[in-house]
């Protein structure tokens, strides 16, 4: 007997070779193949007579075949079988490219069902490539049928056949684990029906009723997740901090922190005097000065004799928030280390045992901040720059460590409300919605390649001016390979070089050099030694060159905008006119279209807004980005309702019983998901 767990080689039609192109799709067990859910359903339930086919209409129509079915072989690989099948209104000419085989499948005078796009005009009615199965054995056509996300190997009748078959096997053990009151007070349906209906939906009805118990279960499961692991954080204490006052670190500052960022500091002070630890989230936009955020928080803790660890995605980034926070954090007593990959053996273990005796204060550097042969004497702030890359099992982590620190997260990928409040239900949020004084508006133009020449002579203006330029190489993808970055920004460089300036200097950056030159690369760039930086995303975070007047972006189709507008993030970052021009031959709509968004506003959360609308929750909800379980169904731009109902019935259950210990189904599949029990640094 088939249950959940059983591979999905149970199923009949799927082999060795099918079962690892399905692995690509996540699909393993049954469990996995009837939780494939389809992403969009074609309705197949018109019939017509043949008379009243409309021209470029779907349909299904009842015909029989009038004759022997004639195959002609064309030229080498076109093979095309035809056959005319007629109803009592009219005749249908039929035609199947390269299927010879199906010559042998027609029998002459029986009737079946044909399913297709109708071609032609009323003298001579047409279909290519029509499905068709007899008539009484209608499984294909006649109804809704599903349409699932595709890898190669698995073609939408294999799928679904094999959906069929997962359901028929362990639809019985389809038990709910959504509690009997909670479906009845939200007028849920049974999983079973929901499971049935979500993949081959008897009517528009029964499919709007499955999808609305599945979409709320998402929902129910994702708060009841995220409020577990915010109360797990709420049960233990950190360390307390003294409440001292912050005026000697405002004043040791070059300037005057806005509202938002004092708010942001405030909050954070606060939250380190009592006795639940900090997990707090800081929101801005690029350039919205998040880095003086986490300096106030360290400098805070170290008042209470507070270790701190500040980690960044890349080495660059740290070596650069090193630079900027060290003479700083070091002029008000706070000792400062850079621990990265590039930092040799002996000034490592140099750093590791002052780290452990607590003469160093705070360490920056990358997640190896966190492995196991750092040691902290009294380790109280963890600091994330740039969220994105830290997800939720990861802070659930953190406590494993064993000191409960303060966590600090901050993050520039503006993120919607909506998706906030869930991505981040188990944080505060302070939200730094203001910029410093004299910030400059990005001019941003979206231009095609024969614009090029233009682009250049505006590039060898502004260089001309004393500004310096970023380039974003294109990356173009041969085959199906990665593309290779150091081939396609050295050599990129190069052309520039010999081609366009060649009385300029140019270097390319890229993730594949070592650190060490990436490193110089970026102190010459700062130092106005270069003055056009060639690079793939390396610059996309943080990095910190206020001379940089222009951000020129090839291929910008192949960025999302929230890309973008991180990567337009990095000009306008001192007091010069900057620019950003987007390069892009691709005149499709879409892209047309986000590019237009790019043009029209440099505000970072109104951009995050519209690549909701274009794109779709689904890319923020990439589990690798946040360590979230990721939505199937759930649509959060327009599943709002359920989700203030799912989440209102998930905190009524906790506050009745926070662990679920009652709920033992509910709490397994949670933990299931979340990878509660696993959760490990990386
Ligand atoms: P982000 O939020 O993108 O991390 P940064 O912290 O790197 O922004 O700050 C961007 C730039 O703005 C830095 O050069 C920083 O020194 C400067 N800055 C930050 N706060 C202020 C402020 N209140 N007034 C003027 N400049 C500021
Ligand atoms: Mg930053």
């Amino acid at each position: 007997m088939a249950d959940f767990t059983t591979d999905v080689r149970y199923i009949k039609g799927i082999g060795e070779a099918r079962a690892k192109s399905l692995q690509k799709l996540g699909i393993t067990d049954l469990r996995g193949l009837i939780s494939y859910f389809p992403r969009a359903y074609e309705d197949r339930r018109a019939f017509r007579r043949i008379a009243d086919l409309v021209p470029g209409e779907n349909a299904c129509v009842r015909a029989i075949v009038a004759g022997e079915p004639t195959l002609s072989h064309i030229r080498k690989g076109l093979d095309l079988v035809k056959l005319r099948v007629v109803d009592e209104s009219a005749a249908l000419d039929l035609t199947y490219f390269n299927q010879s085989y199906l010559k042998g499948s027609f029998r002459t005078g029986e009737e079946y069902v044909f399913y297709g796009r109708a071609e032609g005009d009323l003298l001579r009615r047409r279909m290519t490539n029509p499905l068709f199965e007899p008539v009484g054995e209608e499984r294909i056509t006649g109804r809704i049928m599903p349409i699932y996300p595709l890898t190669a190997g698995v073609s939408q009748t294999v799928l679904s056949k094999a959906i069929r078959q997962g359901l028929d096997a362990c639809a019985d053990d389809l038990s709910d684990f959504l509690p009997e009151e909670v479906r009845a007070e939200h007028r849920l349906c049974h999983v079973r029906y929901a499971y049935e209906n979500i993949h081959f939906p008897a009517d528009d009805e029964a499919l709007a009723v499955a999808r609305r118990r599945l979409v709320f279960e998402e929902l129910y499961l994702l708060t009841l997740g995220l409020r577990l692991l915010r109360n797990r954080r709420d049960a233990v204490t950190g360390q307390v901090c003294r409440a001292v006052p912050l005026t000697p670190f405002y004043d040791a500052l070059p300037f005057t922190l806005t509202g938002a960022q004092r708010r942001a500091i405030e909050d954070a002070a606060r939250d380190m005097c009592s006795p639940r630890p900090m997990n707090r989230l800081v929101q801005g936009d690029v350039g919205s000065g998040k880095t003086m955020v986490a300096a106030a928080a360290v400098w805070f803790a170290a008042q209470s004799g507070l270790q701190s660890a500040l980690m960044a995605p890349t080495e660059i980034l740290a070596e650069q928030h090193y630079k900027t926070l060290a003479p700083l954090l070091e002029s008000l007593g706070v000792r400062c280390a850079l621990l990265t990959a590039s930092t040799p053996a002996k000034t490592r273990r140099s750093m590791l045992a002052q780290l452990q005796d607590g003469e160093i204060t705070l360490a920056i550097g990358t997640h190896a901040l966190l492995s196991p042969d750092v040691q902290y004497q009294n380790l109280g702030l963890v600091v994330t720059d740039e969220q994105h890359r830290f997800g939720v099992g990861q802070r659930a982590a953190l406590g494993a460590k064993g000191d409960d620190p303060h966590l600090l997260v901050m993050s520039a990928t503006p993120i919607p409300r909506t998706l906030a409040l869930m991505i981040y239900g188990d944080l505060d949020v302070s939200l730094i919605d203001e910029l410093p004084p004299g910030r400059q508006h990005i001019d941003t133009f979206a231009v095609n390649t024969s614009y090029r020449k233009r682009i250049y002579d505006f590039v060898r203006k502004l260089v001309g001016e004393g500004r310096q330029a970023y380039i974003v190489c294109p990356m173009v993808a041969e085959n199906d390979e990665l593309p290779d970055e150091r081939k396609a920004v050295t050599a990129y460089a190069e052309k520039l070089r010999r081609e366009v300036f060649p009385d300029l200097s140019v270097a390319p950056i890229h993730g594949r050099m070592k650190a060490k030159e990436k490193e110089q690369t970026m102190r010459a760039f700062a130092a106005g030694e270069i003055d056009v930086l060639v690079s793939t995303t390396v610059v996309e975070v943080g990095v910190d060159v206020p001379n940089a007047a222009v951000m020129l972006i090839e291929n910008a189709e192949c960025f999302g905008l929230s890309q973008l507008h991180q990567l337009r993030g990095r000009v306008g970052r001192g007091q010069h006119k900057s620019y950003c021009i987007l390069v892009s031959d691709n005149a499709g709509e879409d892209n047309r279209r986000r590019l237009a968004v790019m043009t029209k506003t440099n505000n970072g959360f109104e951009i995050a807004e519209e690549d909701l609308k274009l794109r779709g929750p689904g890319d923020f909800f990439g589990s690798r980005q946040h360590g979230l379980p990721s939505l199937r169904v759930a649509d959060l731009t327009c599943d709002m309702e359920l989700l203030h109902e799912s989440r209102a019935a998930a905190e009524r259950l906790l506050a009745d019983d926070p662990e679920l210990a009652a709920h033992p189904m509910l709490r397994r599949r949670i933990d299931e998901l979340f990878e509660l029990k696993s959760a490990s640094m990386n």
